[in-house]
């Protein structure tokens, strides 16, 4: 099946005509600047890499309907793709001017907060976040609403920025990158460096059964556990070997009881990327196949009621607060 997409209109106006034709089985990358178009309405408009059967699926388009395609001028995205090493990235990143306090992180495991002379109206109480892979390219993960709030135990006038994990996108996908997550907890918040922590973690090992136990309450406290304040501790099921994606009270995998349901390899690559990402102490359980006991990587012995889910703690990233 053959569509057409037809014309390309560059953000400067540098009207660029050209008729493409794109198998339904070929690749229709969208920047981040770029607008996909049927009748008039808006029916894509993310740096989200979808196969044209996907759009076409998703889509209520008729065959052989005609799409436009908005994209940005060509020399935006060479210096888009431009960039291979972390470097480069950076250099050319510092000069950009954003409006927005943004969160970069780094494939590498090191985190950036840039922070712009002039926010813009409207971003005042959000926070961008961006995930650099290692080819250079730039993921762009959406911009959340900051709870700006009172530290959980902390002195009189601190405060820490709460994000709901509820209003991030459980799903996403960009040529090799994705993730798949769920919350199990009314304990949905994490904060503003955790939150970028968690998206590093997830894209590091491009799972799509991740869930989540539990960080913090909305007013940074934590019930019915004392250690998950102010969104820097968190609970996160064992993985299955059927990468099944539950939710629910009883869904979390007992290791202690069913060993063999654990995916121990994936487990322990999800274990050095959090690990990588900040989070410098695990408790957990041991698991035995075989007759053989094994410790899952960073978790040195077993902590009482960790035998259904692993915690994590003492956060500390690689971070760096850049201001423009
Ligand atoms: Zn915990």
């Amino acid at each position: 099946m053959i569509w057409h997409i037809l014309g390309a209109v560059s953000l400067f106006f540098n009207t660029v005509k050209t008729d493409k034709i794109v198998s339904n089985n070929s690749e229709l990358i969208l920047t981040n600047k770029t607008k996909l178009v049927s009748n008039k309405t808006k029916i894509a408009t993310s740096s989200l890499i979808f196969k044209n059967k996907e759009i076409f699926n998703k889509l209520p388009i008729k065959k052989y309907e005609k799409l436009a395609l908005f994209e940005p001028a060509r020399d935006t995205i060479h210096k888009e793709n431009s960039s291979n090493s972390l470097k480069e990235y950076r250099e050319i990143t510092a000069s950009q001017k954003i409006d927005i306090i943004t969160y970069r992180i780094f494939f590498n495991g090191s985190i950036e907060k840039h922070i712009p002379k002039v926010i813009a109206v409207g971003n005042e109480n959000k926070y961008k976040y961006e995930y650099i892979a290692k080819e250079g390219k730039t993921l762009n993960l959406g911009s959340f609403k900051i709870h700006k709030t009172k530290t959980f135990k902390g002195s009189e006038d601190e405060y820490v920025n709460l994000i709901n994990l509820e209003i991030v996108p459980k799903y996403f996908k960009q040529k090799n990158y994705q993730y798949h997550f769920n919350i199990d907890s009314r304990r949905s918040f994490v904060n503003e460096q955790t939150l970028a922590s968690f998206f590093g973690a997830m894209l590091e090992v491009n799972y799509l059964d991740i869930s989540c136990n539990g960080f913090s309450h909305k007013n940074g406290s934590s019930k019915p556990s004392r250690s998950h304040i102010n969104g820097n501790n968190g609970d996160f099921k064992y993985l299955r070997s059927d990468k099944t994606l539950e939710c629910g009270p009883g869904t979390s995998l007992n290791i202690s009881k069913a060993p063999e349901s654990l995916d121990y390899a994936r487990q322990n690559k999800w274990n050095d990327a959090l690990y990588k990402f900040g989070w410098k102490i695990m408790l957990g359980w041991t698991y035995t196949v075989k007759k053989t006991t094994k410790q899952l990587h960073h978790i040195t012995h077993k902590t009482t009621n960790h035998h259904h889910h692993l915690h994590v703690q003492n956060y500390e990233p690689d971070f760096k607060e850049i201001k423009q």
